[in-house]
């Protein structure tokens, strides 16, 4: 069923550091959550302590790992302690590429005797699609040297803009019948003694599109083959290891500088750009901002860990 009233959306940057934590930035950990839904992408080291200072809560729902790149999974050990501490109930689900299945069969045999909840693992590749209330995670390749995944979270197209005036001048009184042609149902009203129809389509605008947000975990860059899933997107979350200086290292160990970060953006045609994975040998990020600008004209952020942004409906 279409929804008629927004969920919130909102981004947690749990995490930001690549490779290495520093004093600021832990390993990569991106919270989503979308009304009562949280979802994690990737879950680095001391992410359930990320969780308490951003206090966001423990109702994680499932957690997307993009490769088995050490930096990009170990919290999920502790997390699961943490949360069986805290006495979860409910299974939690780990999506990720193959090597899953063994992922949680290791995370299960750590934690035996102490864990009290179920975890599953669900095994994807590129084109994969997980299916939740209202949206839908799809699963990319991306370019790291290894098997590697970035997730796009796209919610389900909204219905229409209800146009109340309209409906009032065609005769539908205000009440339950509204609720109906928002819910895309034909009603029947009596007009002028005459028993007529209303169809939705008189009174609600053209479809309008869901919310998008796309993170690439560690990859060189990848717009091209990514248009499809992520073009378009309210938020690009990008591997920004290496500010332009660096780029012949970025090369070497399948990573992308910010300006490369910034192109994708600016060749996906997003709105926001938010760089992350940034190595611990740069002490600020201005130079990384800076350099995503020259391609991108869209907002640059380089969030610090515990940002938070929400993202609203385009109007
Ligand atoms: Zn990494
Ligand atoms: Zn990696």
């Amino acid at each position: 069923m279409l929804r008629l009233t927004g969920e919130t959306l909102h981004v947690h940057f749990l995490g930001t550091a690549g490779a290495l934590p520093t004093p600021q930035r832990n390993l990569p950990c991106i919270m989503v959550r979308r009304g009562s839904d949280t979802l994690l992408f990737d879950c680095g080291e001391g992410a359930q302590q990320q969780m308490m200072r951003a206090r966001t809560g423990f109702t994680v729902n499932a957690i997307f790992i993009t490769h088995w790149h050490a930096d990009h999974f170990l919290g999920v050990f502790g997390l699961v302690q943490t949360l069986s501490f805290m006495g979860r109930t409910e299974p939690l689900t780990l999506y990720g590429p193959p090597g899953v299945h063994e992922f949680a069969g290791m995370v299960e045999q750590l934690s035996r005797n102490t864990v009290r909840f179920p975890v599953r693992s669900v095994e994807l590749r590129a084109g994969s699609a997980v299916r939740f209330d209202g949206y839908t995670v799809h699963a990319f390749a991306t370019l790291h040297g290894i098997q590697s995944l970035g997730f796009v979270l796209a919610e389900d197209t909204r219905p229409g803009r209800f146009d109340r005036e309209r409906a009032v001048a065609l005769g539908v009184r205000p009440g339950p019948l509204f609720g109906r042609l928002q819910r895309g149902e034909t009603v029947r009203i009596t007009r002028e003694g005459q028993e007529v129809e209303v169809l939705p389509g008189e009174v609600m605008g053209p479809p309008r599109p869901g919310r998008k947000i796309c993170y690439t975990g560690d990859t060189r860059p990848v717009e091209d083959r990514i248009r499809d899933v992520a073009g378009g997107a309210d938020l690009l979350i990008h591997d920004a290891t290496f500010d332009d200086r660096d780029h012949e290292r970025a090369e070497e160990v399948h990573h992308s500088t910010a300006g490369e970060a910034g192109a994708a953006a600016a060749a996906l045609g997003v709105k926001i750009l938010a760089l992350v994975h940034i190595s611990p040998r740069y002490t600020g990020t201005a130079g990384h901002v800076e350099d995503a600008r020259k391609y991108f004209p869209g907002e640059v952020m380089a969030p610090a860990d515990l940002a938070m942004i929400e993202i609203g409906y385009a109007e």
